[in-house]
């Protein structure tokens, strides 16, 4: 599938801000994926649909990971975690994309996961570091980022730990096998 038409696709299903933030995610994980040996085009359009389901409804994706063969213990977490694995789910079918590499880093790009592949690195940190986001820290891991992407992924990790922690947030299993799995890549 070509940009214009992935980006025609994604757009009329964001509000424009979440757009512009896809938009962000998408220049930064080429530039990441030619960095790092990724392949640029399926960085692209992981990129383009990372936050496809971003605006579904809670009662549809709490549905659809009732029905489908996607992890039940995400139904034990925040809502905020399902929009990755029900998009993966509905990028295939509403969409037909059916690689699935592009569809695993779709589904891992909020929490990570114990073995992430190169691609879901790329969408997992761009989508951290896109030149729109604010985070404590940020600075520091946009610096790694271009230097090591494990060492930029951990740091990315570990902020988000350390931002959930301080809130008193659930912490989801797969958030933190991306850390220890990342440490040990880091060595
Ligand atoms: P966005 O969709 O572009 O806004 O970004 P993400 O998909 O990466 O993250 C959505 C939210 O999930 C962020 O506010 C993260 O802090 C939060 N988040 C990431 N991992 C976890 C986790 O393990 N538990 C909880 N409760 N929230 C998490
Ligand atoms: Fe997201
Ligand atoms: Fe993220
Ligand atoms: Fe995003």
């Amino acid at each position: 599938m070509e940009r214009d038409e992935a980006l025609a696709v994604v757009k009329p299903k964001l509000k424009q801000e979440r757009y512009d933030h896809t938009v962000r995610v998408m220049e930064t994980s080429i530039q990441l994926a030619q960095t790092y040996g990724v392949d640029e085009k399926k960085a692209e359009i992981a990129a383009i649909f990372h936050d496809y389901a971003k605006y579904r409804p809670i009662e549809e994706m709490r549905r659809w990971i009732q029905t489908t063969y996607l992890p039940k213990d995400l139904l034990h977490y925040h809502h905020e975690l399902w929009h990755g694995p029900v998009g993966a789910k509905l990028v295939e079918r509403e969409v037909g994309i059916h690689d699935r590499e592009i569809l695993e880093s779709i589904h891992y790009h909020t929490t990570g996961r114990s073995h992430m592949t190169p691609l879901d690195k790329v969408i997992f940190l761009a989508d951290y570091i896109e030149p729109g986001r604010k985070f404590p820290g940020l600075s520091d891991v946009r610096d790694a980022a271009w230097m090591d992407l494990n060492h930029g992924c951990w740091m990315a990790a570990k902020n988000t730990i350390q931002f959930l922690m301080s809130k008193n947030q659930p912490i989801y299993p797969e958030t933190f096998n991306a850390y220890n799995a990342l440490t040990k890549a880091n060595k």
